[in-house]
């Protein structure tokens, strides 16, 4: 069985691809089995040598990987550059986790007590369509460093960087069966590595109802699973903040790729009394915003990745009360305007659902509380900004908003030496940052008598 893969600017089919089957990705959950025992024993030392290499291979192709992306996912080209360099910067950092995969030595009475971090087998990791390159990335660099070997299912309709990535392994001079990428369904590579014994983890990113299934999947054989799943961030403005910077910067935290973004913060709280300069700041950014062939280098925003994701976020479009909109190309591709639309109610769809697009809701609200209350008012807690010029505040916001990454006066992106990850039902354990690396292995405890 094949998957087309369709160009979402041109909506022409770019590419064919295989899906596996269940004894296909049986054999490639195999291979990495085998692959396995060699890998853990390389010497750390090699091993973070062979991973810088990995990473100075993609950073020969990084151009060649964006211009993929661009053509497969409709994602900006200056995006585009920065994931695929965001996957040899992975590399490049968990290159120093081998030699740095720290034991402790704890004291005991009559011996000597010692833990190892031992590699796990073989990890599954699950991509969505959003971000092939990083998520991808964001898996396999600290897995791999840590000694484990690695399946890997990209989404069905935007595989074709990943299988790249795999190619580039092997390029690089990683063994055959230590990075294998396996494209297909769901429903059957996704599910095979939840059901086959032989996958010993499950790093799954996706849509909270699919994490929901992985987890009780992974239940059954208390598998390790890490989930990153939906989000409904809120962007909080204080009126004492730079209000005209803070409207100036919205637009890029929530439309950036196209609103396709687990962290869009696609809620935005005003304070009240700031509230009508704050729309009307957004109203100019909105509508100056690049919404443009992403081939193109100053390309602020592409179309939607597919037919059905337009569809979906249209719909969300036509029941709401739209405020402003910006442009979007004429002609062929799944294009959207970005849209902005003035919310009455927490109880609107737009509101309250993640419209995965190029959608945000504005509110004003009138305390502290009230904002902490509202930003927290809902099953998600991935992301989220906070901006104002009282530092107390600034700081008894970020406390008091459940949400596992918030960045105050920026709206910053993910980086790979900060751990990412969710409260509530967007997500369970984190990924990222120093301590990434332990999470693929198991700790050992070993007390020796004197
Ligand atoms: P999805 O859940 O439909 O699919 C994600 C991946 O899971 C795909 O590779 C898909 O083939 C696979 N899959 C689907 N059904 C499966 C099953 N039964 N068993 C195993 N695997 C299965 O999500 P999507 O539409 O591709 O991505 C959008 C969602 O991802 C959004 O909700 C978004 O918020 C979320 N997301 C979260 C993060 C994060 O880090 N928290 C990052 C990016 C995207």
């Amino acid at each position: 069985m094949t998957t087309a893969v369709i160009n979402p600017v041109t909506t022409e089919q770019i590419a064919e691809v295989g899906s596996a089957s269940l004894e296909e990705t049986d054999a490639a959950i195999d291979r990495a089995q085998e692959a396995f025992p060699g890998w853990r024993d390389v010497a750390p030392g090699e091993r973070a040598r062979m991973l810088r290499a990995f990473a100075a291979v993609i950073d020969e192709h990084i151009e060649e990987l964006a211009r993929l992306e661009v053509a497969n996912a409709g994602h900006t080209i200056g995006n585009a550059r920065w994931e695929a360099g965001n996957v040899r910067d992975c590399l490049n950092y968990y290159s120093a986790a081998p030699e740095r995969l720290f034991g402790r030595q704890i004291p005991v009475p009559g011996g000597v007590d010692i833990t190892f971090h031992e590699p796990l087998g073989v990890v599954g990791i699950i991509v969505p369509w959003n971000f092939p390159m990083p998520i991808a990335g964001w898996g396999f660099a600290p897995a791999l460093a840590a000694g484990n070997t690695v399946v890997l299912k990209p989404a069905e309709i935007t595989p074709l960087t990943a299988i790249r990535i795999g190619e580039l392994a092997l390029e690089a001079g990683l063994p055959e069966g230590v990075l294998t990428v396996v494209p297909g369904k769901g429903s059957v590579v996704g599910q095979r590595f939840v059901t086959h014994p032989s996958v010993r983890k499950v790093c799954f990113t996706g849509s909270t109802e699919v994490g929901k299934q992985i987890m009780a999947g992974c239940a059954e054989q208390v598998k390790r699973v890490t989930l990153e799943l939906g989000g409904k961030s809120a962007n909080i403005v204080f009126a004492d903040a730079d209000v005209a910077a803070a409207a100036a910067s919205a637009p890029y935290a929530v439309f950036d790729n196209a609103g396709q973004d687990c962290c869009a913060r696609s809620r935005i709280l005003v304070e009240r009394s700031a509230y009508d300069e704050f729309v009307s700041g957004l109203e100019q950014s909105v509508r100056a915003l690049k919404v443009i062939d992403p081939g193109q280098d100053d390309s602020e925003m592409g179309p939607m990745v597919s037919a059905a994701q337009r569809d979906s976020v249209q719909r969300y479009i036509d029941g709401a009360d739209v405020a402003f909109t910006g442009s979007r190309p004429d002609g062929d591709g799944f294009w959207l305007p970005p849209t902005v639309v003035e919310s009455r109610s927490t109880s609107e769809a737009v509101w309250r659902e993640e419209v995965f697009g190029p959608v945000v809701a504005v509110m004003p609200f009138d305390s502290e509380e009230e904002a902490i209350s509202l930003a927290n008012d809902t099953e998600y807690g991935l992301s989220g900004s906070i901006f104002t010029n009282d530092l107390g505040r600034a700081l008894r916001v970020a406390r008091g908003v459940e949400s596992g990454n918030l960045s105050v006066n920026s709206h910053s992106a993910v980086r790979y030496w900060t751990p990412f990850g969710g409260y509530k039902q967007s997500g369970l354990g984190r990924e990222l940052g120093p301590d990434a690396p332990n999470a693929f292995t198991e700790e050992k405890n070993v007390f020796i008598a004197h």
